[in-house]
């Protein structure tokens, strides 16, 4: 075979693996039929690598749909946590399940605890091996992990004598309206930073349909009742997303999840000072965010830093926010953040917000959903000054970062990064829709057996790190069939 022959019988084979990976990644497991009222117009089905549920009820009949459906990803999702969490916090899972029945269930609405235990009762339907515990203790991991136990550890003066477990980076996100956005309505987008194990599973649209309060469309993960990541829109014309605050220290075990509250503000929030009202009270610290909040009513948008103890709010009927990571109120870097350096340009965070300044003015009276969307897989990297994906491009890959992000507890070329992207509009968001991608926004695939064999530091993660595929932007909407 001549060498253009050879080259491309290679692209072809290529292709066909890429291909038959999707399709294996994307292959579900068949729901058995039950006949069970609680499942009364439920459902589920694949797209561009995502897996669509839609539920419907009291507040049991959404749980048990939702365990019932997606119990074989509930039981895939557990174990990813329990190997996470036991290397990078040293804490078993039975600690997750105790602090989660101890600390978090107590603070949680009877609504959300009803929805608890029917996620419960749906994944026992199916045979799943995990309890009300396990299902309380994954809703609360991430608060649990990054914001409790450093909590936790600093105020028992605990000699510990492993790296004490740091609140994480995750996000890229803008919101823009008026004189910023072709239409002059507001556009939202945002990208998930996770690591791999977790975002390549980060792939639930959630459209929920409850009894009481909004209709709700969200990205999400399995056995989880909120987006996690937090991008979602309601049938009352809210649109949300958020970034975490680097390096945020602070923790109150009275106060109320963050989990239960942010999908009480998704679920009942009809206005701006609706969704900040729910987000502030009972703010326990987990999972600290800077919120991007518009309503399509009125085309307004907000920007809600939510600290323990400095919370700050902007409003904007004209203009942007954009988000990467970084706290903007001094006094909250001063006080709540383990010294974020606001002014260090190397950092990822600053880099990216570096980055977003230069995307917004540029596109000034142009930005729409399908820009969003290149914005989302944007590599340039404004501190080296080239194109590069890196952990400084709003399309975050760590695992190409020999620096790692020490700040967030990341080695070097450590497996996290961008993990999906989701972007809608006002006129999109009337019809209750959005559009997303699955793997980096950018479109690169993530290849976990080549990245273990180059770095056998992290072979801890091979039980649970497959190959990351990223799908095509796909849309979505509430109440489709398949
Ligand atoms: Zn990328």
């Amino acid at each position: 075979m001549d060498v253009p022959a050879r080259l491309f019988r290679a692209v072809l084979v290529g292709i066909a693996v890429s291909c038959l990976t999707w399709v294996s990644a994307v292959a579900a497991t068949p729901v058995p039929n039950l006949k069970d009222a609680r499942l009364a117009g439920s459902y589920r089905f694949e797209r561009g690598g995502w897996t669509y549920v839609h539920l419907q009820g009291t507040p049991q009949q959404i749980g048990f749909q939702h365990g019932y459906l997606l119990a074989p990803e509930i039981a895939d999702y557990a174990h990813v946590l329990k190997v996470e969490t036991k290397h990078n916090t040293h804490r078993d899972w039975q600690f997750y399940r105790e602090a989660g029945r101890t600390i978090l269930w107590p603070h949680v609405d009877s609504e959300y605890q009803k929805e608890l235990q029917g996620i419960a009762a749906g994944v026992a339907a199916r045979g799943v091996n995990l309890d009300l515990w396990d299902i309380v203790a994954m809703n609360g991991e991430e608060e649990l992990a990054d914001y409790y136990i450093p909590w936790l550890d600093r105020n028992s003066h605990a000699a510990n004598a492993y790296p004490e477990p740091k609140a994480p980076g995750k996000c890229s996100a803008f919101i823009a309206t008026g004189s910023y956005t072709k239409d002059g309505k507001i556009v939202i987008a945002h990208s998930n930073w996770s690591s791999y194990a977790e975002g390549e599973r980060w792939v639930i649209v959630f459209d929920i349909q409850p009894t009481h309060g909004h209709r709700i469309l969200m990205d999400g993960l399995p056995g989880f009742i909120d987006s996690g990541d937090d991008f979602g829109i309601n049938d009352a014309g809210i649109m949300i997303t958020e970034t975490t605050i680097s390096q945020f220290i602070g923790w109150n075990s009275n106060g109320i999840p963050e989990f239960a509250r942010a999908r009480k503000a998704m679920q009942y929030a009809s206005s701006i000072d609706d969704y900040i009202a729910i987000m502030r009270k009972g703010n326990n610290g987990g999972y600290a965010n800077d919120w991007l909040i518009g309503d399509r009513k009125t085309g307004e948008i907000a920007y809600l830093e939510l600290g323990l103890k400095h919370v700050s709010v902007w409003h904007k009927k004209d203009g942007y926010f954009i988000s990467s990571n970084f706290a903007r109120d001094p006094a909250l870097i001063r006080d709540e953040t383990d010294g974020f350096d606001a002014t260090d340009k190397s950092s990822s965070p600053n880099a990216r917000r570096i980055r977003w300044e230069q995307l917004m003015r540029a596109n000034k009276g142009k930005i729409d959903v399908p820009m969003a969307e290149q914005f989302l897989g944007d590599h340039y990297d404004t501190f080296l000054h080239e194109e590069k994906a890196d952990q400084r491009s709003l399309c975050g890959h760590v695992d190409q970062a020999p620096e790692g992000v020490a700040v967030w507890g990341h080695g070097p070329y450590y497996p996290d990064g961008a993990v999906q992207g989701k972007a809608t509009d006002s006129d999109m968001a009337a019809k209750m829709s959005f559009v997303a991608r699955a793997g980096h926004p950018c479109g690169e695939n993530f290849y976990a057996k080549p990245f273990l064999a180059a770095h056998p530091e992290y072979d801890w993660m091979k039980p649970i790190l497959k190959d990351m595929i990223a799908g095509p932007w796909t849309v979505f909407h509430s109440g489709e069939q398949k």
